[in-house]
Protein backbone atom coordinates (compact mmCIF):
# COMPACT_ATOMS: atom_id res chain seq x y z
CA UNK A 1 0.00 0.00 0.00
CA UNK A 2 1.47 3.20 -0.77
CA UNK A 3 2.19 6.03 2.02
CA UNK A 4 -1.01 7.79 3.64
CA UNK A 5 -1.50 11.29 3.09
CA UNK A 6 0.20 12.31 6.16
CA UNK A 7 3.40 11.91 4.25
CA UNK A 8 2.16 14.28 1.82
CA UNK A 9 1.28 17.07 4.16
CA UNK A 10 2.65 20.86 4.18
CA UNK A 11 3.02 21.80 7.81
CA UNK A 12 4.59 25.03 6.86
CA UNK A 13 1.18 27.14 7.09
CA UNK A 14 -1.69 26.55 9.06
CA UNK A 15 -5.03 27.59 7.22
CA UNK A 16 -7.69 28.62 8.42
CA UNK A 17 -11.06 29.36 7.45
CA UNK A 18 -10.23 33.00 5.81
CA UNK A 19 -6.71 31.67 4.06
CA UNK A 20 -6.92 30.74 0.35
CA UNK A 21 -5.29 28.02 -1.43
CA UNK A 22 -5.99 26.93 -5.39
CA UNK A 23 -7.29 24.21 -6.55
CA UNK A 24 -9.24 22.36 -9.35
CA UNK A 25 -10.35 18.47 -9.87
CA UNK A 26 -12.19 17.77 -12.99
CA UNK A 27 -12.94 14.84 -15.04
CA UNK A 28 -10.79 16.96 -17.87
CA UNK A 29 -7.70 16.50 -15.90
CA UNK A 30 -5.12 13.63 -16.69
CA UNK A 31 -4.77 12.44 -13.35
CA UNK A 32 -8.79 12.06 -12.74
CA UNK A 33 -9.61 9.44 -10.44
CA UNK A 34 -6.14 8.12 -10.01
CA UNK A 35 -6.45 9.19 -6.35
CA UNK A 36 -8.36 6.38 -5.91
CA UNK A 37 -6.12 3.61 -5.95
CA UNK A 38 -3.99 2.12 -3.41
CA UNK A 39 -5.54 3.99 -0.69
CA UNK A 40 -4.36 4.13 2.89
CA UNK A 41 -8.26 5.25 3.95
CA UNK A 42 -9.34 5.24 7.63
CA UNK A 43 -13.04 4.84 7.80
CA UNK A 44 -14.78 7.34 10.30
CA UNK A 45 -17.62 5.99 12.22
CA UNK A 46 -19.77 8.88 10.31
CA UNK A 47 -18.53 7.41 6.98
CA UNK A 48 -19.15 3.97 7.62
CA UNK A 49 -23.02 5.10 8.59
CA UNK A 50 -23.30 7.12 5.64
CA UNK A 51 -21.96 4.51 3.21
CA UNK A 52 -23.28 1.94 4.50
CA UNK A 53 -27.05 3.47 3.93
CA UNK A 54 -25.69 4.63 0.40
CA UNK A 55 -25.37 0.78 -0.60
CA UNK A 56 -28.59 -0.50 1.43
CA UNK A 57 -26.43 -2.61 4.06
CA UNK A 58 -26.16 -3.51 7.12
CA UNK A 59 -22.95 -1.60 9.34
CA UNK A 60 -22.16 -5.42 9.99
CA UNK A 61 -22.55 -6.76 7.03
CA UNK A 62 -20.58 -3.60 5.19
CA UNK A 63 -18.11 -3.50 7.47
CA UNK A 64 -17.21 -7.65 6.59
CA UNK A 65 -17.75 -7.31 2.90
CA UNK A 66 -15.42 -3.86 2.49
CA UNK A 67 -13.16 -3.14 5.22
CA UNK A 68 -10.29 -4.32 7.74
CA UNK A 69 -9.52 -3.52 11.21
CA UNK A 70 -6.03 -3.24 12.91
CA UNK A 71 -5.35 -1.59 16.22
CA UNK A 72 -3.81 1.93 15.42
CA UNK A 73 -0.14 2.09 16.24
CA UNK A 74 -0.18 5.48 18.47
CA UNK A 75 -3.84 5.53 19.59
CA UNK A 76 -4.33 1.71 20.66
CA UNK A 77 -7.59 1.57 19.61
CA UNK A 78 -9.26 -0.47 16.57
CA UNK A 79 -8.83 1.50 13.36
CA UNK A 80 -11.30 0.70 10.05
CA UNK A 81 -9.34 0.70 6.92
CA UNK A 82 -11.62 0.34 3.79
CA UNK A 83 -10.16 -2.42 1.47
CA UNK A 84 -9.08 -1.98 -1.86
CA UNK A 85 -9.64 -4.30 -4.99
CA UNK A 86 -7.16 -6.39 -6.50
CA UNK A 87 -5.32 -6.66 -8.55
CA UNK A 88 -4.67 -3.11 -9.13
CA UNK A 89 -5.80 -1.87 -5.46
CA UNK A 90 -8.51 0.42 -6.44
CA UNK A 91 -11.37 2.15 -4.42
CA UNK A 92 -14.57 -0.42 -4.37
CA UNK A 93 -16.15 2.41 -5.15
CA UNK A 94 -14.68 3.54 -8.17
CA UNK A 95 -16.32 2.74 -11.79
CA UNK A 96 -13.86 4.17 -13.88
CA UNK A 97 -15.53 5.40 -16.61
CA UNK A 98 -17.74 7.62 -14.01
CA UNK A 99 -15.90 8.38 -11.07
CA UNK A 100 -17.06 7.92 -7.11
CA UNK A 101 -20.46 5.52 -7.28
CA UNK A 102 -21.18 7.47 -3.81
CA UNK A 103 -20.16 10.56 -4.29
CA UNK A 104 -22.53 12.18 -2.33
CA UNK A 105 -21.88 10.20 0.87
CA UNK A 106 -18.06 9.56 -0.15
CA UNK A 107 -15.90 9.60 3.26
CA UNK A 108 -14.76 12.53 5.01
CA UNK A 109 -11.18 12.43 3.82
CA UNK A 110 -11.92 12.57 0.02
CA UNK A 111 -13.94 15.54 0.62
CA UNK A 112 -11.79 17.68 2.46
CA UNK A 113 -8.34 16.43 0.12
CA UNK A 114 -6.58 18.63 -0.60
CA UNK A 115 -6.86 19.82 2.79
CA UNK A 116 -5.91 17.95 6.26
CA UNK A 117 -8.41 19.17 8.91
CA UNK A 118 -6.34 19.53 12.37
CA UNK A 119 -8.28 19.51 15.28
CA UNK A 120 -6.91 20.72 18.75
CA UNK A 121 -8.29 20.07 22.00
CA UNK A 122 -7.70 20.57 25.80
CA UNK A 123 -9.40 20.09 29.21
CA UNK A 124 -9.20 23.58 29.47
CA UNK A 125 -10.84 24.44 26.34
CA UNK A 126 -14.94 23.88 25.35
CA UNK A 127 -14.92 22.48 22.01
CA UNK A 128 -12.19 22.35 19.15
CA UNK A 129 -9.75 24.34 17.72
CA UNK A 130 -9.73 23.41 14.47
CA UNK A 131 -7.06 24.57 11.24
CA UNK A 132 -6.15 22.52 7.83
CA UNK A 133 -2.77 22.04 6.17
CA UNK A 134 -2.33 21.50 2.24
CA UNK A 135 -1.76 17.87 1.57
CA UNK A 136 0.18 17.90 -1.74
CA UNK A 137 -0.42 14.36 -3.06
CA UNK A 138 2.99 14.24 -6.09
CA UNK A 139 0.65 12.92 -8.80
CA UNK A 140 -2.53 14.98 -8.56
CA UNK A 141 -2.38 18.06 -11.01
CA UNK A 142 -5.36 19.73 -9.31
CA UNK A 143 -3.09 22.63 -7.73
CA UNK A 144 -2.05 23.93 -11.72
CA UNK A 145 -4.20 26.50 -12.66
CA UNK A 146 -6.49 25.35 -9.70
CA UNK A 147 -9.14 27.74 -8.98
CA UNK A 148 -8.70 30.44 -5.88
CA UNK A 149 -10.76 29.31 -2.23
CA UNK A 150 -11.25 30.31 1.24
CA UNK A 151 -11.17 26.97 3.31
CA UNK A 152 -14.44 28.15 4.53
CA UNK A 153 -15.81 27.88 0.60
CA UNK A 154 -14.52 24.89 0.52
CA UNK A 155 -15.53 23.17 3.65
CA UNK A 156 -18.98 24.33 2.17
CA UNK A 157 -18.60 23.14 -1.14
CA UNK A 158 -17.78 20.02 -0.12
CA UNK A 159 -20.51 19.13 2.44
CA UNK A 160 -18.09 18.64 5.03
CA UNK A 161 -19.10 20.52 8.61
CA UNK A 162 -21.64 17.18 9.60
CA UNK A 163 -18.21 15.21 9.17
CA UNK A 164 -16.05 17.30 11.31
CA UNK A 165 -18.93 17.58 13.42
CA UNK A 166 -19.09 13.94 14.44
CA UNK A 167 -15.55 13.25 14.05
CA UNK A 168 -15.00 16.20 16.94
CA UNK A 169 -17.45 13.11 19.13
CA UNK A 170 -14.86 10.56 18.01
CA UNK A 171 -12.47 12.73 19.11
CA UNK A 172 -13.56 13.47 22.79
CA UNK A 173 -13.24 9.79 23.42
CA UNK A 174 -9.92 9.79 21.88
CA UNK A 175 -8.94 12.09 24.09
CA UNK A 176 -11.00 10.39 27.19
CA UNK A 177 -8.72 7.59 26.75
CA UNK A 178 -5.52 9.75 26.83
CA UNK A 179 -6.66 11.24 30.19
CA UNK A 180 -7.36 8.00 31.43
CA UNK A 181 -3.73 6.59 30.64
CA UNK A 182 -4.95 3.40 29.09
CA UNK A 183 -2.53 2.82 26.53
CA UNK A 184 -4.06 -0.83 25.44
CA UNK A 185 -7.03 -2.42 24.96
CA UNK A 186 -8.00 -5.72 26.01
CA UNK A 187 -9.77 -7.84 23.31
CA UNK A 188 -13.24 -7.71 25.35
CA UNK A 189 -12.80 -3.59 25.33
CA UNK A 190 -11.58 -3.86 21.69
CA UNK A 191 -14.97 -5.50 20.93
CA UNK A 192 -17.48 -3.05 22.91
CA UNK A 193 -14.94 0.24 20.99
CA UNK A 194 -15.94 -1.69 17.55
CA UNK A 195 -19.71 -1.88 18.39
CA UNK A 196 -20.45 1.10 19.71
CA UNK A 197 -18.18 3.44 17.18
CA UNK A 198 -18.38 1.34 13.96
CA UNK A 199 -20.74 -0.93 13.76
CA UNK A 200 -23.87 1.31 14.72
CA UNK A 201 -26.58 -1.97 13.43
CA UNK A 202 -25.20 -4.14 16.00
CA UNK A 203 -25.18 -1.34 18.86
CA UNK A 204 -28.78 -0.63 17.85
CA UNK A 205 -29.62 -4.40 18.50
CA UNK A 206 -27.79 -4.62 21.30
CA UNK A 207 -28.61 -1.21 23.50
CA UNK A 208 -32.00 -0.68 21.90
CA UNK A 209 -33.73 -4.35 21.34
CA UNK A 210 -31.44 -6.79 23.44
CA UNK A 211 -32.29 -7.84 27.52
CA UNK A 212 -30.05 -4.51 28.27
CA UNK A 213 -30.32 -3.07 32.01
CA UNK A 214 -28.41 0.45 30.75
CA UNK A 215 -31.06 1.01 28.56
CA UNK A 216 -33.75 1.25 31.65
CA UNK A 217 -31.25 3.78 33.57
CA UNK A 218 -31.94 6.26 30.02
CA UNK A 219 -34.86 8.92 30.40
CA UNK A 220 -37.61 8.22 27.81
CA UNK A 221 -36.70 11.16 25.73
CA UNK A 222 -33.42 9.84 25.09
CA UNK A 223 -34.61 6.54 24.50
CA UNK A 224 -36.81 7.78 21.91
CA UNK A 225 -34.28 10.32 19.91
CA UNK A 226 -31.50 7.87 19.63
CA UNK A 227 -34.21 5.32 18.65
CA UNK A 228 -35.50 7.44 16.08
CA UNK A 229 -32.01 9.46 14.42
CA UNK A 230 -29.59 6.92 13.78
CA UNK A 231 -26.86 10.59 13.65
CA UNK A 232 -28.28 10.72 17.68
CA UNK A 233 -27.90 7.03 18.09
CA UNK A 234 -24.28 7.04 16.89
CA UNK A 235 -23.38 9.55 19.06
CA UNK A 236 -24.57 8.00 21.92
CA UNK A 237 -22.73 4.53 21.12
CA UNK A 238 -19.31 6.96 20.95
CA UNK A 239 -19.94 8.28 24.27
CA UNK A 240 -21.14 5.08 25.43
CA UNK A 241 -17.81 3.59 24.88
CA UNK A 242 -16.24 6.73 26.12
CA UNK A 243 -18.01 6.32 29.29
CA UNK A 244 -17.85 2.50 29.74
CA UNK A 245 -13.88 2.07 28.75
CA UNK A 246 -12.64 5.28 29.52
CA UNK A 247 -14.55 6.94 32.67
CA UNK A 248 -15.98 3.78 34.26
CA UNK A 249 -19.32 3.78 34.35
CA UNK A 250 -22.85 3.68 31.96
CA UNK A 251 -23.85 6.70 30.19
CA UNK A 252 -27.78 6.31 31.82
CA UNK A 253 -26.74 6.70 35.35
CA UNK A 254 -23.89 9.31 34.92
CA UNK A 255 -21.47 7.62 37.61
CA UNK A 256 -19.40 5.32 38.17
CA UNK A 257 -21.36 2.58 38.36
CA UNK A 258 -19.56 -0.35 36.71
CA UNK A 259 -15.52 -0.35 35.85
CA UNK A 260 -15.52 -4.14 34.28
CA UNK A 261 -16.52 -3.40 30.85
S1 LIG B 1 -6.84 16.53 -9.54
FE1 LIG B 1 -6.03 15.46 -7.75
S2 LIG B 1 -7.88 15.03 -6.60
FE2 LIG B 1 -8.54 15.47 -8.68
S3 LIG B 1 -8.59 13.49 -9.73
FE3 LIG B 1 -6.56 14.37 -10.08
S4 LIG B 1 -5.35 13.42 -8.46
FE4 LIG B 1 -7.47 13.21 -7.84
S1 LIG C 1 -14.86 6.81 -2.00
FE1 LIG C 1 -15.05 7.77 -4.00
S2 LIG C 1 -13.74 9.59 -3.89
FE2 LIG C 1 -13.16 8.27 -2.18
S3 LIG C 1 -11.48 7.01 -2.95
FE3 LIG C 1 -13.34 5.86 -3.33
S4 LIG C 1 -13.99 6.38 -5.40
FE4 LIG C 1 -12.49 7.91 -4.73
Amino acid sequence: MSEGPEAYIDDSKPLRDDDTFCFSCTPERRCFTNCCYDLNLVLMPYDIMRLKNRLGMTSGDFLKKYTGVHVGQETGVPVILLKMEEPYLKCPFLEEARGCNVYEDRPGACRTYPLARMARRSQSMEGVEEFYYIVREPDCQGFRDGREWTVREWKANEKIAKFNEMNDVFGELLQAKQVANIPHLSADQIDIFYMGCYDIDGFRDFFLNGPNLERYMESDDVISKISEDEEELLKYGIRWVKKKLFEGGCLGCGASCSTDG
